[in-house]
């Protein structure tokens, strides 16, 4: 169904009444579409592109961008990517297995290139720096572990331009450095490998090799394409050669930025300072980050209060592929959160509070019923893989989100993956999902309105997310209850009737011997007359003379109230029944 749609043209913030003008709607129209989308705004409120997008679409146009270039929707990534402004120094990270020499290699090339006489007063270490090599500069994000890594790629975030991957001559790969080859791939970026620690008599470079080879990185050596150096951050060797090809790499991608105009960038890592409160080391991307500049960030905003280098030095301004360390920010934002600098203080407090309008808008999309609904739903059709289609907004979160649900596994089921793309929620998602009986889940991402009818319609569950541990948290709970648990039964017990104090059609009261074992109330008791089985009920009470007890072991006569429709006589035998429901666990 193709339905050609009216296009407005539209800036990147304007207010409800210029958006019902622009759309030629009533004011009130344009209001009420927007409360249906969790935002509640009056005519001279002002709201984003990506807010009057989704309304847009039901009511019947599509909004363009008035100033492509200057765009909401634009961000660092796609500008960088565009090959256009100033050629840019490479932005590095070192990534490999604990222990083989990452943090060494990077003081060692910190300590002998970062420039005599630089280095401030403070010499925190942060997690990013710079360094000058025959002229050319090169950023270092020196972010430990892979998680920051993989953090900042999942909020879609693109930061890294060149990869040295690192492995110890020594030990060779291990699963850390497969780890990284993957991230590395994944990332589609450039690297180099660095085969560190080749001062040790135990170093065999052509092990390594070899090993590498079987991962598909082959040696130029051998007529390979990857390039492959040995180091040693204990004497030095081959450091020099590593930085050269690192250089020639970023040549290569031809890294450009504008170096002019607001600022944007990542968050790189926070810190929280007694003193100073929020201290975030950010790399700039785009344009030039001032001292004073207001900024938004995620749903919150600010405005840049001090600026140093990695050095510690205090600066004023910093342009692409800089990484400072800023405080003025209200509260501490994610690792891996874009940040915008805006035109004024006014701009930013608008910006931030449309975002977390929907953001708001959005959490609220997912209730508690929904998730018990879905698992019923899911239990009842006796299926043990939940079956879903992802839709993210851009790859880098697509691919993470990907990446950890394949993790969540139970003994008993999994997650499957049956469809998957980017952008919003659209009826060809909703369509895909009901096909493979899956249900949808949504990272930063709307559900267009024809999708949300569709949906609704045919009680196919939309769940949207913004932030990726709540939704892999959620997933986690749907498969959890919605694997039919396994019963265990256990025969706990041994007795002999006694007498039938009660006979009721339902409920009887029958003195019981415990002649080996136990019973507690919510037990199973199971009676036979010799050979012949005749029923089963539940346990509802124990007494003991006429006290109520837990439990009832051998040894002592006891007065059971027991919910069951058979006769029982004296002398039938009694066995006494414990059923467990052994809980699915992760694997
Ligand atoms: P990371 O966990 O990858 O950051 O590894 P580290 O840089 O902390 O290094 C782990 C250990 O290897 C430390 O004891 C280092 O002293 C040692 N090491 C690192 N690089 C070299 C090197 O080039 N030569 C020698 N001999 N030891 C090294």
């Amino acid at each position: 169904m193709v339905e050609e749609k009216k296009q407005i043209a539209i800036p990147k913030i304007l207010t409800v009444k210029a958006l019902a003008e622009a759309s030629q709607l009533p004011v009130t129209q344009v209001i009420r579409e927007l409360l249906k989308n969790g935002v509640l705004a009056s005519i001279n409120d002002n709201i984003d592109f990506e807010t009057a997008a989704i309304i847009a679409d039901d009511l019947g146009f599509e909004v363009i961008s008035a100033k492509e270039e200057e765009g909401e929707s634009l961000g660092p990534t796609q500008r960088i990517m565009s090959g256009e402004g100033e050629l840019r120094a490479p932005v590095v990270v070192v990534m490999g297995h604990v222990d083989h020499g990452k943090t060494s290699l990077l003081d060692y090339i910190r300590k002998t290139k970062v420039v005599e006489g630089e280095s401030g007063g403070i010499t925190q270490h942060i997690g990013a720096y710079q360094v000058e090599y025959k002229n050319h500069k090169i950023t270092f994000l020196d972010t430990p572990g892979h998680e920051a890594f993989s953090t900042i790629r999942a909020q879609g975030a693109r930061v890294m331009d060149v990869a040295i991957l690192v492995v110890a001559a020594d030990e060779g790969i291990k699963p850390q450095t497969i780890e990284a080859i993957e991230l590395v791939r994944a990332a589609k970026v450039p690297f180099v490998v660095a085969v560190t620690k080749m001062d040790k008599p135990e170093a065999n470079i052509g092990r390594v090799e070899q090993e590498l080879a079987a991962h598909e990185i082959v040696t130029e050596k051998w007529g390979g394409k990857d390039v492959i150096v040995g180091v040693s951050a204990k004497t030095g060797e081959g450091v020099d050669e590593l930085l050269e090809l690192v250089l020639l790499q970023a040549d290569l991608a031809e890294l450009r930025a504008e170096d002019t105009g607001p600022a944007t960038g990542i968050v790189i890592e926070t810190r929280h300072d007694h003193k100073v409160g929020c201290l975030v080391t950010f790399l700039v991307q785009q344009g030039t980050l001032n001292v004073g500049d207001s900024f938004v960030v995620g749903d919150k905003h600010g405005r840049i209060k001090s600026m140093e280098d990695a050095n510690g030095k205090r600066i004023k301004s910093a342009g692409p592929s800089m990484p400072v360390q800023l405080t003025g920010f209200p509260s501490s934002p994610s690792v891996g959160e874009q940040l915008q600098v805006v035109g004024s203080e006014k701009e930013a407090r608008q910006v931030s509070t449309q975002r977390l309008k929907k953001t708001t808008a959005r959490r609220v999309s997912v209730k508690t019923s929904d998730l018990s609904h879905l698992s019923s739903q899911i239990r009842a059709a006796h299926a043990s893989n939940l079956n879903i289609v992802l839709k993210a907004d851009v790859e880098g979160s697509l691919e993470a989100i990907k990446n950890q649900i394949s993790q969540i596994k139970t003994d008993k089921g999994k997650i499957n993956l049956v469809g998957e793309g980017l952008g919003n929620v659209a009826e060809s998602d909703v369509l895909a999902a009901e096909g493979e009986k899956a249900f949808i889940v949504g990272f930063k991402v709307d559900v267009n309105a024809p999708a949300r009818k569709l949906a609704k319609k045919d009680d196919i569950k939309v769940l949207t997310y913004d932030v990726i541990y709540e939704l892999t948290d959620d997933l986690t709970k749907i498969l959890l209850e919605s694997i039919q648990p396994e019963k265990v039964e256990m025969s706990i017990g041994k007795a002999t009737v006694l007498k039938i104090f009660r006979d009721t059609r339902n409920e009887k009261i029958i003195g019981m011997k415990v002649v080996k074992g136990k019973a507690q109330k919510g037990d199973r008791v199971r009676f036979s007359r010799g050979e012949e089985f005749i029923g089963e009920g539940g346990i509802k009470s124990i007494k003991r003379l006429q006290e109520e007890v837990r439990e009832a072991s051998a040894g002592d006569d006891f007065g059971f109230q027991v919910a069951i429709t058979e006769k029982i006589k004296p002398d039938d035998t009694a066995e006494f029944v414990h059923i467990e429901y052994k809980k699915v666990i992760l694997s």
